[in-house]
C-alpha cells in the first residue's frame, strides 16, 4: 500500500538515498562488521551528500527539514540491515539536544562539523550500576573555577570509539537526584577522558559500542548544555523522537525480513514443490505481513503526530514496546522457515535475528515504556 504521508521531495530523497546505500554502504557492511567499526570516512561521504542531520537549521549549515526525512534514513538503513551506521543517533538523538539547549556558541562548535560528518557525535547517559534510572547515575561534574571537572564511567556507548564528540550526562549536585542531572559535551581527546574497550556483543558488530572513562577530567564551563540541574529534564523532552527511530526502524526492519523470506520460500524447494506452496509457510507469512501492515498505519500515524509537534509520548511508548517485540518474533520465524540456512550467518536474516534483541532493550526497556503508558492511564 503507498504511504501518502510523503510528499515527492521526500520520495525523491528516499530514492537518492536508498541508491546512495546499496551503491556505498550495503556492500562493504559485512566487512564494518568483521572490522568492529564502521569507518570515517564514510560520515564524511554522508555528509557530504547532505544525509545528515537534515533538521538542523541553514543558520549551522543544515538543510533545515522536518522529521520525515530522518525517518526515510532510519528506515532505509534498517531494510538493508546496515546495524552499525549510527547516523540517526547523531542526526536524530544528540544534535537535536545541541541545537535546542547549547548556547551559540556550542552550536557554532559543533553543528555545522555534524553536518558535514567531521564531528561524529556520541551519548553517554548509561553506567555499569544504571541503565533504566538514569537519576542513580554517579558520574560527576564538580565546578571548580572556570571549569567542571568530570569523574565517572559509562558504558554501552554507541559510537563510543569513532566519536568525536559526546554529550556526557553527570552530577552537578550528587546530593540531588534528578534535578542533580546537567548535561556536558566533552570533545575526544581532552585530557581525562579515555575510550575504554569496544564491546564484544551478541548482534550489531559494525557498531563500536564502547566504555568511557572519566578522570579528573577537566572541561570549561563553557562546555555545558542549557542550565545546570535541568539536564534530565531535556533528555525527557527529547525522548519521542529517540523513540520513533527505534519504531521506525523495528518496522522497516520487520517488513525487510518478511520480504526476504517469501523470496526465499519461492526459491527453496521440498517435497517436489517451492515451500512457499505449504499451508503453514503461507499461513506463516501472511500473518507477519499483516503485523507489518498493521505496526506501518500505527506508526505513520505517529510520524505524521510527531513532524506536527504534537505530544504522542503515550502512543510512541505503546510503539515501541509494540512494534520491537512483533520485530523478534518475526525474525525467529523467518529464521524457522529458512530451515537449516536461517542459522548460517551468510544468509541475511541470521544476522537480521542477532541485531533484533537489542531495539528491545536500548531507548528505554520495553518493561520501561510499559511503565510509562501505566502513568498515562492514570494507573
Ligand atoms: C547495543 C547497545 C547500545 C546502547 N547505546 C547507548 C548509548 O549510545 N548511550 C547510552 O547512554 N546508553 C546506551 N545503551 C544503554 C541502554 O540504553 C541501556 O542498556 C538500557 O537503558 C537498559 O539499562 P540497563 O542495561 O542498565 O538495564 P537495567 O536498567 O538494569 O534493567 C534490567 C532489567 O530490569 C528491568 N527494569 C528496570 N527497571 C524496571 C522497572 N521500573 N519496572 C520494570 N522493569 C524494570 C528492565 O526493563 C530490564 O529488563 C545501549 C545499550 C546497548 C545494548
Amino acid at each position: 500500500m503507498d504511504r501518502l504521508i510523503f510528499s515527492e521531495a521526500q520520495i525523491e530523497f528516499r530514492n537518492q538515498f536508498r541508491k546512495w546505500v546499496e551503491k556505498e554502504v550495503a556492500p562493504f557492511h559485512p566487512q564494518w562488521e568483521e572490522d568492529k567499526q564502521v569507518p570515517k570516512a564514510i560520515w564524511r561521504r554522508a555528509g557530504e551528500l547532505g544525509f545528515l542531520c537534515p533538521q538542523t537549521s541553514e543558520a549551522y549549515g543544515g538543510l533545515g527539514l522536518d522529521y520525515m526525512y530522518n525517518a526515510i534514513v532510519v528506515e532505509e538503513l534498517c531494510r538493508v540491515g546496515a546495524s552499525g551506521f549510527a547516523m540517526s543517533l547523531h542526526s536524530d538523538i544528540v544534535a537535536p539536544y545541541i541545537e535546542s539547549f547549547g548556547s551559540e556558541a556550542l552550536k557554532q562548535k559543533y553543528l555545522p562539523k555534524s553536518v558535514t560528518g567531521e564531528c561524529i557525535l556520541a551519548i553517554a547517559m548509561t553506567e555499569p550500576n544504571t541503565g533504566s534510572d538514569l537519576a542513580a547515575i554517579r558520574t560527576t561534574a564538580i565546578a571548580d573555577g572556570d571549569d567542571y571537572v568530570l569523574n565517572g564511567n559509562k558504558t554501552f556507548i554507541t559510537n563510543g570509539q569513532i566519536c568525536d564528540a559526546v554529550l556526557v550526562a553527570a552530577k552537578t549536585n550528587p546530593d540531588e537526584s534528578h534535578s542533580g542531572i546537567s548535561l556536558f559535551m566533552v570533545d575526544a581527546g581532552t585530557k581525562g577522558f579515555t575510550k575504554g574497550r569496544v564491546l564484544k556483543k551478541m548482534g550489531m558488530h559494525a557498531q563500536d559500542t564502547s566504555e568511557m572513562h572519566f578522570e579528573d577530567c577537566r572541561i570549561p564551563k563553557s562546555q555545558l548544555l542549557g542550565d545546570e540541574g535541568s539536564g534530565f529534564y531535556y533528555l525527557m523532552e527529547k525522548l519521542q523522537q529517540e523513540r520513533l527511530v527505534v519504531v521506525l526502524g523495528a518496522v522497516a526492519g520487520a517488513e525487510a525480513a518478511v520480504n526476504l523470506t517469501v523470496e526465499y520460500c519461492k526459491d527453496r524447494k521440498a517435497f517436489g514443490k517451492p515451500i512457499s506452496k505449504f499451508q503453514n509457510t503461507q499461513f506463516k507469512l501472511v500473518e507477519m505481513a499483516t503485523q507489518v501492515e498493521v505496526a506501518r498505519h500505527f506508526v505513520d500515524r505517529l510520524l505524521v503526530s510527531h513532524v506536527k509537534g504534537e505530544n504522542v509520548i503515550k502512543e510512541t511508548c505503546m510503539a515501541k514496546f509494540w512494534t520491537t517485540d512483533m520485530l523478534s518474533s518475526v525474525v525467529a520465524e523467518c529464521v524457522q522457515l529458512h530451515g537449516g540456512y536461517g542459522y548460517m550467518m551468510e544468509y541475511p536474516i541470521a544476522k537480521a535475528y542477532l541485531d533484533a534483541p537489542v531495539q528491545r532493550i536500548y531507548a528505554g526497556t520495553n518493561e520501561i515504556m510499559k511503565v510509562i503508558v501505566a502513568k498515562q492511564m492514570g494507573l
